[in-house]
């Protein structure tokens, strides 16, 4: 976890919401508005102490990784035994003590002394009373500090430098925290030359892949589609935010390796010379099957003892040590990068892979000629649409299913004679109404979405056709409109600002707002919003909000209490999260919660209580949630599942929308029969539902 470390970060974001980075800087908080379908930004006041934050971050999860924190302890153990050994004192450095747990496992295994640093100020707060509530509060020095503003001296934060560094400050990326200073610092100021050091180096592998589903979060898939994108966007650099995700989620039909997974840098933490911030490395394979590149996957492997016995991995199965008996975690995953060109190869044929790495990131690309100079930089997105879509929307807007939907609705209802309103942030559909209709408008009010609408109109040459309006709905008048009724309004629907599925309900007040420029017989696609729920056992999931309590033998409470005490009162009790990364069980069936119209925009408030009743054993530890579009007899777009559910069974959820999930603090086994109340009200007047859960 990385605070306040400065901007580079912080404009590389990952694509998870659950990052272990926490922003000192966002004393603005952003809030979806469902009414005007943008972000409202709520500030802080200064009391406001990130918890929020702490409580979001994978910080949980990472002292839920058991494998993570007993080979960190017997690293210690070995480490504090060979100096002694030698007749040495131990003299333990903890870069980025978080609660303490390092400190902690140092000054048990008898460390001579220990000295813990933290840079994130609330974190070392909490630390310094955990240390204190475990009794080794007198035997740990805990430094409120960055650890390159650490001074070493009589008059300094440490009486003399350390001889064992242990640190964990990696992230799925492995060297997105900074690592790379944090370590070169380390050994200029605060280590003795021959220090050990846990863990004492990291390799990082990659594997090059084709596979269609990958593609799709890159590239925009207009295959099934009348229309395209501009061609400066399959030769773009891609989004800078790092993709990080549960590749092992991906099923093995989805992608095709084409080559064995490949070691393409070896990071030796006790380096004399120092962690280069800039490398490159280089390895030619010969394809194992016909394929183009479409993406890179990549995770790494730490060595955590000073002689390189103990190995933690994070592979995913195919690759991993342990098989597929592996452990999970989230605060680690794997991550994706796309090559900038789409590199075609044949079986037997070579091909190369060129790495890159600065201080904070990584980049990958394949080539055939040899010619890999341009690789040098990283790549930029120089066509707009990666820095203004999510990989998830890219995703979503070339989804074969969602795309047939519209089809086939558009063939339905659109006439030659019709004049059609489009409104959702930067989507194909007004591409694909405009083959079919007289006239078409589209609403964008987002300047970023409409600058990917008026380039897909432009490159589909439907200037003359489609017309795009700058306006709140509320605002449009009968000229921006031509004079003329809308025969067809049509949404997705999608919102860039809608962080929860129902958050798209904004399509139906911009409808309410445009009644009045609706002809008597208009057809409105869809008409409906469906939210539906289903009670579900999550394998693992349910582990990143759940306390810790006891871990290794430390009493962690303080730090649950420090999330609790923010969490009840701040949280939403209902998160947004990929659940197809996620496997878990459908304990009871999905049940319709609340059915909305425009019309029901009219009502003071609407209310639901639904039973969720178990049809299967289990342990109850989550409720999912999400909605669904009808589009009449041609389909229903879902935020769901995508194949229909079955109890017991594991739900096969989108790839390209995220799930709102209620997540049990503790999962609950439960019998068949047994019964939940899920309760929602929304008010029509500010948009939003509020869900309280009776489990
Ligand atoms: N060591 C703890 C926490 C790991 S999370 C554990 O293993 O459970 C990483 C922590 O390191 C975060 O709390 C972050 O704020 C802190 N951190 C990262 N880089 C740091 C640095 N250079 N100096 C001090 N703290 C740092
Ligand atoms: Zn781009």
């Amino acid at each position: 976890m990385l605070i306040g470390f400065g901007l580079t970060r912080l404009f590389c974001s990952t694509e998870k919401s659950l990052s272990r980075f926490v922003s000192k800087m966002s004393t603005f908080v952003s809030h979806a508005n469902p009414v005007t379908g943008k972000m409202d930004w709520i500030i802080q006041d200064e009391n406001y102490d990130y918890h929020q934050e702490i409580a979001r971050s994978a910080y949980a999860d990472m002292l839920h990784d058991t494998e993570r924190n007993q080979k960190y302890y017997d690293a210690l153990k070995i480490a504090i035994k060979m100096l002694h050994d030698r007749g040495e004192k131990a003299h333990v450095l903890d870069i980025g003590t978080g609660t303490g747990l390092l400190s902690m496992m140092a000054a048990s295994a008898g460390a001579d002394s220990v000295t813990a640093c933290e840079a994130f100020k609330p974190m070392a707060k909490c630390a310094k009373k955990i240390m204190q509530k475990n009794k080794l509060g007198d035997k740990i020095s805990l430094i409120p500090k960055r650890s390159t503003e650490m001074t070493v001296g009589p008059d300094g934060d440490m009486p003399h430098r350390a001889n064992i560094l242990v640190t964990e400050v990696f992230d799925t990326e492995l060297i997105g925290e900074g690592a790379i200073g944090t370590f070169n610092h380390a050994h200029q100021e605060l280590l003795v030359e021959d220090c050990l050091v846990i863990p004492r180096a990291a390799n990082m592998f990659a594997q090059p892949v084709s596979s269609e589903l990958v593609r799709r979060w890159n590239q925009i898939d207009t295959s099934n589609m009348d229309g395209s994108v501009p061609g400066a966007v399959s030769q773009c650099g891609g989004a800078p935010s790092l993709h990080d995700l549960q590749l092992d989620q991906l099923p093995p039909q989805q992608f095709t390796p084409l080559s064995a997974p490949l070691m393409v840098f070896r990071f030796d933490f006790n380096c004399k010379g120092g962690l280069k911030s800039d490398r490159r490395s280089e390895v030619t394979v010969s394809a194992d099957d016909d394929g183009t590149v479409d993406a890179i996957f990549m995770w790494w492997d730490c060595e955590m003892d000073p002689k390189g016995e103990i190995t933690l991995s994070c592979a995913p199965r195919w690759a991993h040590p342990d098989g597929s008996d592996l452990p999970w975690r989230d605060h680690w995953m794997q991550a994706i990068y796309y090559p900038s060109n789409p590199l075609t190869v044949s079986r037997s044929e070579p091909f190369s892979l060129v790495s890159c790495h600065d201080e904070y990131s990584l980049w990958f690309d394949v080539t055939k000629q040899g010619d890999t100079s341009h690789v040098l930089e990283r790549p930029l997105c120089t066509c707009g649409f990666h820095t203004t879509l999510s990989r998830t929307r890219i995703g979503m807007m070339g989804d074969p299913c969602r795309v047939s939907i519209f089809q086939a609705a558009l063939k339905k209802h659109v006439k030659e004679t019709s004049v059609c309103l489009c409104i959702s942030d930067g989507s194909l559909l007004p591409v694909m109404v405009a083959s079919r209709a007289r006239k078409v408008f589209v609403i964008e009010t987002n300047p970023m979405y409409k600058r990917i609408t008026d380039a897909l109109i432009q490159h589909n040459n439907l200037r003359d056709r489609v017309t795009v309006i700058n306006k709140q709905p509320n605002e449009i008048s009968r000229d921006d409109l031509d004079n003329l009724q809308v025969d067809v309004i049509v949404g997705e629907p999608y919102f860039s600002s809608s962080m929860l599925p129902w958050h798209n309900v904004h399509m139906w007040y911009a409808i309410y707002d445009l009644d009045a420029h609706l002809a008597d017989n208009a057809v409105v696609l869809p008409g409906k919003m469906v939210m539906k729920a289903v009670a579900m056992d999550f394998n693992h999931m349910w582990k990143i909000r759940a306390p810790v309590g006891v871990c290794e033998g430390f009493d962690l409470t303080e730090f649950d209490r420090l999330i609790e005490s923010s969490s009840d009162i701040s949280d939403s009790n209902i998160e947004p999260q990929p659940l197809w990364e996620y496997p878990g069980r459908a304990l009871s069936s999905a049940v319709d919660v609340i059915k909305l119209q425009y019309k029901d925009l009219k009502e003071k408030s609407v209310q639901a209580s639904v039973e969720l009743q178990m049809k299967t054993d289990g342990s109850l530890n989550g409720v999912a949630v999400w909605t669904e579009y009808e589009f009449g007899e041609e389909g229903t777009v879902t935020t769901g599942p995508r194949t229909s559910l079955r109890v017991g069974e594991n739900v096969d959820w989108d790839y390209y929308t995220r799930q709102g999930v209620h997540l049990l603090k503790t999962p609950r086994t439960v019998s068949a029969g047994h019964t939940i109340v899920l309760h929602v009200q929304f008010d029509p007047k500010t948009g939003e539902f509020d869900f309280s859960f009776k489990t």
